[in-house]
């Protein structure tokens, strides 16, 4: 009675479209990140001195908008467009930041990630949505539908750096970055032919034709909205451009730059407003929020020091690790990899733990993720101890890290995102959401913080400027103790928590 139109494997037909939809945007999406910060550091900023510190200043900015701009794709698809036109949109102009990498030009770098920034605000909220939306209210499938979308993010991530890394090593970068926009485009076609199909029924479709063709400025919603997302990317572009005051101290915020600001900024604003929703629910409701606003918190954590494996750890991997089979650039390939090996597993442990009436609570299972990624850093701390005359570890301590850390991510991502939605009152589902992709997007100013904090370290250390093989060892160390630390007051905080989550497990 739960189940309604075409269904295969169990599940509703269309879960396979957006799988492989899905599955194709996060190989372009990582195929372009495991090149971007070796790019960055070997192409659009070599002649610079300090092109590490520019680098983590472009990629933080980078990473914090890719993420930010889904709370307002995510709206924009509420209110206006629906999932399906915003995921057109979204793609479109993803697989056109892609190819405009392509092309060998570093004027036209920004851009480009300015391109991706908004396409992503368009497309990842809402085929995210759009999964959860196959789905009617309580039916259990949903949770697996959702382990099998992650897969499917997981196998984009898993392939692409190791494809667009062999090709940007053997043919040049900007092949790399033209097959993530193909990439992308095969995401498209996915997509389009899940619509041809039927497979989605009424789903996704705008709230409503008023909404679409309502005119603003004289010009109709549904034209002004693409309109608006392409003017806002060459401003976007000018942001991610600001970091060249920060490289000689000339920035009118120290060592900020706009986008740093920004996001203050926004995190002033949104703190006010949780308060006011706070203040607003009831004091069940009050005690619940309480608790999503925590795990929102740790994730932040959590996620400030897994993304920086694109940055930090590729260039370690880059400069300090011995590689034989694959190149820094595929490393990133290893987070996906456990991803994929693992979450059937984990999600079997959680299964098997409820029936036995065993299965630790939502704090207890995010202490741990915070714990094991502490862990995972710490091995890579001790690699150090491994360097060889030439300061290069042996590839194994990567090889751990990145287990240990994918465990941790399974402990937490997942669960994360499903409690989110048992712990926010309906009215405000939606909004909270946003507020957990923004943990990704806080993440990368941790990100950003961190791998300016290295490269300022090691400016002057070497003659390019290159962080040396104890800045990252006394880096991981660092991050080790945070994490750990972090771990620590989760578990401290897990009975209260617990209690204040009530009947949610
Ligand atoms: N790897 C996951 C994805 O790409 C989550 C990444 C994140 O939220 N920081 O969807």
């Amino acid at each position: 009675k739960n189940i309604e139109g075409p269904q295969m494997l169990g599940h509703p037909k269309g879960l396979f479209y957006l799988f492989f939809a899905e599955l194709w945007e996060r190989f372009s999406f990582y195929g372009m990140r495991a090149l971007l910060t070796l790019y960055m550091v070997n192409v659009v900023f070599e002649a610079l001195v300090t092109r590490d510190f520019a680098a983590a200043a472009v990629y933080s900015s980078y990473g914090s908008l890719v993420y930010a701009s889904t709370v307002v794709g995510g709206r924009i698809s509420d209110k206006i467009l629906g999932f399906r036109k915003s995921i057109f949109l979204g793609g479109i102009l993803m697989a056109l930041g892609h190819f405009v990498l392509a092309i060998e030009s570093d004027m036209t770098f920004f851009l480009a990630l300015a391109l991706i920034v908004v396409g992503n605000g368009f497309f990842k909220p809402n085929i995210s949505t759009f999964v959860g939306s196959l789905y009617k209210d309580g039916d259990t499938r949903k949770d697996s539908g959702f382990t099998i979308f992650y897969m499917g993010i997981n196998i984009g991530g898993f392939a692409a750096p190791l494809l667009c890394g062999w090709l940007g090593r053997e043919y040049g970068w900007h092949y790399g970055f033209g097959l993530a926009g193909i990439g992308m485009l095969a995401g498209l076609i996915f997509f389009w032919s899940g619509i041809k199909a039927g497979v989605f029924m009424d789903k996704g479709l705008p709230p409503s034709e008023e909404a679409l063709n309502k005119t603003v400025l004289g010009i109709k919603q549904k034209v002004l909205v693409p309109i608006l997302a392409c003017i806002a990317a060459p401003i976007i572009a000018l942001m991610l451009a600001s970091y060249e005051p920060l490289l000689n101290g000339e920035s009118f915020f120290g060592d900020q730059n706009i986008v740093n600001v920004l996001f203050k900024g926004i995190g002033i604003v949104i703190l006010l407003y949780m308060g006011y929703i706070l203040y607003q629910a009831s004091l069940e409701e009050r005690k619940k929020l309480a608790v999503a606003l925590f795990i929102t918190l740790f994730m932040t954590v959590f996620w400030g020091f897994h993304e920086l494996s694109g940055s930090v750890i590729t260039l370690f991997a880059d400069r300090n690790v011995n590689l034989s089979i694959i190149d820094a650039a595929q490393t990133n390939a290893l987070n996906s990899m456990f991803i994929i090996i693992l979450s059937i597993p984990i999600s079997l442990l959680w299964t098997y733990l409820a029936r036995k009436k065993n299965n630790p609570r939502t704090p207890y299972k995010f202490g741990m993720g915070l714990l094991l990624a502490g862990i995972s850093f710490y091995v890579l701390a001790l690699s150090g101890g491994s360097a060889d005359e030439n300061g290069m570890v042996p590839f194994s301590y990567l090889l751990i890290m990145y287990f240990l850390l994918s465990v941790g991510e399974l402990f937490m991502s997942p669960v994360g995102l499903s409690k989110i939605t048992d712990l926010s009152p309906k009215r405000i589902v939606a909004f909270m959401m946003g507020i957990w992709f923004l943990s990704s997007a806080y993440a990368f100013q941790v990100v950003g913080f961190i791998g300016k904090k290295l490269a300022v370290e090691s400016t002057g250390s070497e003659v390019r400027g290159f962080a040396t093989l104890d800045v990252y060892i006394g880096g991981f160390e660092l991050i080790a103790q945070y994490a750990i630390g972090a771990g620590i007051i989760v578990f401290i905080l897990s009975p209260i928590l617990n209690r204040w989550m009530q009947n949610v497990h």
